[in-house]
């Protein structure tokens, strides 16, 4: 019977195009990679021996050379086809995100159970023949034992296709289908070989499926940051959900480099990002030098996350270590010694939290918590804080503070160097919440803009300064007029000029009476558009605006001089290193070059009697601080200016 080679020959392009394809994409990183590339090479030389199995018996005479060729080529076919079919069950764990389990002694044992008696057949055949037998006179003979490896190979891939079927939920349908196409393909093909012992199809569907794959399964660019070269932030998260599900217990070390993007614009992108590539790398080194499994993702612009399976690993000990070699080889990359600065979390999952947006959260807010250059913390004693109490149940705390009006607004004088007495305020929410108590608007403020419930937030501030104004005679309490903090969603607002006309019709408030805070981030990353027509207009209306917190953004002066700004705030950072040389110098370069571009100024934060006198020689217009007065409830304030500003109501 002449068998038909020509599906054997088709199949070995397509494996080469495959492997062509897996290094040009570069997926030749992590298990799933890997086994894929073996699982591949281990097609091509079984189809190879197929080949050559069936040219040796045509072509060659029938004598030595012939049987030779032809028992070689046999014993690689069954070998390859037995590894082929051991790798693809591995690959349906590694492919799965579940390649946990098959680190599992007892699972090992059970999978590699039927694979040796594979091998226990292959390598008695010489004596028994009971998987095939190669004479010279009748040629390639199959044995008595030949079913026992095809049903062994069906049991490989019913079990991986099983598996699949499994976590179904955790893939795409594209996905689950192609990986699946590789069983019923190849099932397909041994029970058609089987019975049609001519036609060798079985390489042919072991290609196209593998095909597929490639086309529907590893798709790098999914799940790999192409700029650092690891996995991405994506992969990350389906990971964490994965593991969640399924209830593993792991621990989460995340890497948050806390200068990330300061670097970024210091080194340049190319430079930031092989600089990051090459803490990857040093980081993988040390796994595996410690054959740990872990599986490392990246997020911009810089946070590594690492998801360890030994629950015995030292986390803080290998922090520490890989602190050390990254200043030390930083030295060289970097040669100024700017170097990122990391802070590391240690999450155990789920001991210390098993919440998928928690998870999420913490890795992107414990280092706040942090405090100094505090270089490792375990997510356990972040869990434990008042702050972390207050950050997980921030929806309750803001519904409930809406619900219930329980926002109140203190007021702070701003004293003026020139008058000699106190001559504006900053409204400053508050949040007195019955269950965590005081909440610092430093962190519901920025929690309220990410959930998106900052602007009813927002009206209402507008609103109680605008009856603040309205109840108290300003001009007798000695006030020209009260500063107001605006998010940057207010800013977006394409309503605020007529929200701020209503308000001051309805509470008979001038706009010169209502000086709007914006702050430098809100001025800088929204460039043109509905903010800019904001601010003319308001400003158009007779309202002034100030710049808050100068000096802790990226501050594009000409922006800051084409903006309507009146007044520019200083940062209380500034106030504070006005203690160094440097910081002085700062200070007073600042403070002149706003002078001359007309600006007035304001510094924050000034607790100390030095430093007012410093900011008053520099030539700084206003101060702000608890040297003067902590922010104060309504009636506080005005019995305050009462008495310090000389005022009889
Ligand atoms: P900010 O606008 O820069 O307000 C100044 C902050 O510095 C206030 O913190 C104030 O209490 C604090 N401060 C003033 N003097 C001193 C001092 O001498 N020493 C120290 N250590 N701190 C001083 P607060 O009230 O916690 O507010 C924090 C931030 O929350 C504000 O920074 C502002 O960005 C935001 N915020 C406060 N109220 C509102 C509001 O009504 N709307 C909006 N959108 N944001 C607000
Ligand atoms: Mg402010
Ligand atoms: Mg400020």
């Amino acid at each position: 019977m002449q068998t038909v080679l020509y599906f054997d020959i088709c199949a070995l392009p397509i494996f080469l195009i495959i492997i062509l394809t897996v290094l040009i994409r570069k997926m030749t990183r992590g298990i799933t990679n890997r086994l894929f590339i073996t699982l591949i090479i281990i097609l091509s030389f079984m189809t190879l021996s197929d080949i050559t199995l069936e040219l040796s018996l045509r072509q060659l005479p029938a004598d030595g050379l012939r049987i030779f060729t032809a028992t070689l080529s046999a014993y690689i076919y069954y070998t390859t086809q037995s590894f082929a079919m051991l790798g693809y069950y591995f690959f349906s764990f590694a492919v799965t995100g579940t390649w946990f389990r098959v680190r599992l002694n007892k699972i090992k044992m059970m999978i590699c159970a039927p694979f040796v008696l594979l091998m226990l057949i292959l390598l008695t055949n010489p004596f028994t023949g009971a998987a095939f037998t190669v004479e010279a006179e009748t040629g390639y003979a199959r044995g008595f034992l030949i079913w026992v490896i095809y049903a062994i190979t069906l049991l490989y891939s019913g079990a991986a296709t099983l598996y699949i079927v499994h976590l179904r939920r955790y893939m795409s349908k594209t996905k689950t289908l192609s990986l699946m196409s590789l069983s019923i393909l190849i099932v397909g093909a041994v029970v058609f070989q089987f019975f049609y012992p001519q036609y060798l199809v079985e390489t042919i569907a072991a290609a196209f499926s593998c095909l597929l794959i490639v086309l529907f399964v590893l798709r790098p660019e999914e799940i790999t940051d192409a700029s650092v070269g690891s996995l991405s932030l994506f992969a990350y998260r389906r990971e964490l959900k994965k593991v969640l599900d399924m209830k593993r217990r792991v621990q989460i070390a995340v890497v948050d480099f806390i200068n990330a993007k300061q670097l970024y614009y210091y080194l340049g992108e190319e430079r930031y990002c092989a600089y990051l590539a090459q803490i990857i790398k040093q980081i993988e080194t040390i796994f595996v030098r410690e054959h740990v499994f872990c599986d490392i993702y990246f997020e911009q612009p810089g946070y590594i996350y690492v998801i360890i399976e030994n629950m015995e690993f030292d986390v803080e000990d290998c922090v520490r270590r890989v602190y050390g070699d990254m200043v030390r080889s930083s030295e060289k990359a970097v040669s100024s010694g700017e170097r990122l600065i990391p802070r590391v979390c240690c999450i155990s999952v789920p001991d210390d939290i098993n919440d998928f947006e928690e998870i999420i959260r913490l890795g992107h807010e414990f280092s706040t918590q942090l405090r100094g250059d505090c270089l490792y913390t375990k997510a356990s004693d972040i869990v434990a804080s008042r702050d972390y109490g207050i950050m997980s149940h921030m929806d309750l705390i803001l519904n409930r503070a809406i619900a219930e009006h329980k926002f109140r607004i203190y007021y702070q004088p701003i004293y003026s160097v020139a008058h000699g007495r106190f001559i504006s305020a900053e409204a400053l929410i508050r949040l007195i919440d019955d269950e965590y108590g005081f909440v610092s608007p430093g962190i519901f403020i920025p929690a309220a803009e990410r959930k998106g419930v900052i602007l009813p937030i927002g009206d209402f501030v507008l609103e109680d300064v605008h009856r603040f104004i309205s109840e108290n005679d300003l001009d007798k309490l000695g006030l020209e007029y009260i500063e107001v903090n605006l998010s940057v969603m207010q800013c977006l607002q394409e309503e605020l000029p007529a929200k701020l006309a209503m308000l001051g019709e309805k509470y008979g408030v001038s706009p010169d009476k209502v000086n709007l805070e914006i702050t430098e981030t809100t001025s800088a990353d929204i460039g043109a558009g509905i903010m800019d027509n904001n601010l003319e207009m308001l400003s158009g209306m007779g309202y002034t605006f100030s710049l808050d917190d100068f000096g802790t953004g990226y501050s594009n002066m000409q922006r800051v001089s084409r903006l309507p700004l009146k007044i520019i705030k200083l940062d209380k950072s500034l106030v504070d290193d006005m203690q160094s040389p440097d910081g002085l110098s700062i200070m007073r370069n600042t403070v002149k070059m706003m002078r001359d571009i007309d600006k007035e100024l304001v510094a924050e934060g000034v607790e100390t009697e030095e430093n007012l006198q410093c900011l008053e020689e520099l030539g700084c217009h206003f101060i702000q601080g608890y040297y003067f007065s902590k922010p104060l409830p309504e009636d506080e304030f005005v019995e305050f200016l009462k008495k310090h500003n000389k005022v009889t109501a």
